[in-house]
């Protein structure tokens, strides 16, 4: 479908090669390859509910180099791969949430907070930025990463691909998505 092929020319990250059999959870602050201590101190990675073949979820476990902007303990920020304006970058959940269909009202806070995370990220890059210029949302109804993912776009696209991928056609304000969780 060409819709879906426009959507394609967003969000995908290029690096797709993956051999499942590689991919084991490091701890990133050891360094060492000796054996860790055994007694009871191990840390515990929080366990977040994770896709192999998903390629955000990838991203947030680093088994895929990306330039990630922002994380704690809740979400992980990184750009677009295809920008569609000079600052363009998405912030997902850390765990596999596939898109905005599953989410609950009990789900209002986090979508709140992923708004916020993103924000503060851009006020990073654009102490002073134009709220009016901000385009912020989901896809919907067609999703090209089954990971959900929220869109943060300043100033808005130049491009016609750009203004009708992110319009309200195929994509959800914050705020509409917000309404509709809330009212579930
Ligand atoms: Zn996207
Ligand atoms: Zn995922």
């Amino acid at each position: 479908m060409y819709v879906y092929k426009l959507l394609n020319r967003f969000c995908a990250p290029r690096i797709v090669v993956y051999n499942s059999a590689s991919i084991t959870r490091t701890k990133m602050t050891s360094t060492s390859q000796e054996p860790m201590p055994v007694k009871g101190t191990e840390e515990s990675l929080p366990d977040y509910k994770t896709v192999d073949s998903c390629i955000f979820c990838k991203i947030r476990n680093k088994t895929v180099p990306t330039n990630i902007l922002f994380e704690d303990d809740k979400f992980v920020v990184f750009p677009d791969h295809k920008p569609a304006s000079d600052n363009h970058f998405l912030v997902i959940p850390k765990n596999h949430i596939k898109n905005i269909r599953e989410l609950k009202s009990s789900d209002t806070e986090m979508v709140e907070q992923m708004l916020q995370t993103g924000e503060s990220v851009l006020r990073e890059k654009v102490p002073e930025f134009d709220k009016e210029l901000l385009r912020t949302g989901f896809h919907w109804p067609i999703y090209s990463i089954f990971h959900l993912h929220l869109h943060i776009i300043y100033p808005p696209p130049q491009s016609l691909i750009g203004r009708m991928i992110f319009s309200s056609y195929f994509f959800k304000s914050v705020d509409t998505v917000l309404q509709e969780i809330k009212n579930q």
